[in-house]
C-alpha cells in the first residue's frame, strides 16, 4: 500500500495465538497501562478513569463519534489512540501525551 503513512500502532506477541500486547510507540516497551478512556457521542462525553465512570454534557464539536483510549508505559512514555467514526469510515490516530495527567484504570 503505497502512499500510506507508517502505523504508529505497535503490537508484540500476546500470550496466545490469537492476541498481541500494545507496545508504547517511544520506546517499545509492552508493560503499558491504560489510564483513560473516552467516548464521545452526540453531546455526551463518557469517561472511565482510576476507579470511576462519568458522563458528561459536552458541545458538540467533532463529527460522528469518538473513541479516545490513554496509555502509560512503565518508563513514563504517555499517548492516545483515538478512533473516529463518521460516514461509515474510521479514522484512527495516536498523539503524545504529557505524562502523569491521569491515573490508571482500575485492575486486579
Ligand atoms: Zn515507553
Amino acid at each position: 500500500m503505497s502512499g500510506m503513512k507508517s502505523p504508529r500502532f505497535v503490537l508484540t506477541e500476546g500470550m496466545t495465538e490469537d492476541s498481541a500486547y500494545i507496545a508504547c510507540p517511544v520506546c517499545g516497551d509492552d508493560y503499558v497501562h491504560i489510564h483513560r478512556v473516552t467516548v464521545d457521542q452526540g453531546s455526551a462525553r463518557s469517561i472511565c478513569e482510576s476507579d470511576f465512570v462519568q458522563v458528561r454534557k459536552i458541545k458538540q464539536a467533532g463529527r460522528g463519534s469518538l473513541v479516545r483510549i490513554t496509555f502509560e508505559c512503565e518508563s513514563g512514555h504517555s499517548w492516545e489512540y483515538g478512533l473516529q467514526f463518521h460516514k461509515g469510515k474510521t479514522t484512527a490516530w495516536m498523539k503524545r501525551r504529557r505524562t502523569g495527567s491521569t491515573k490508571e484504570l482500575w485492575r486486579d
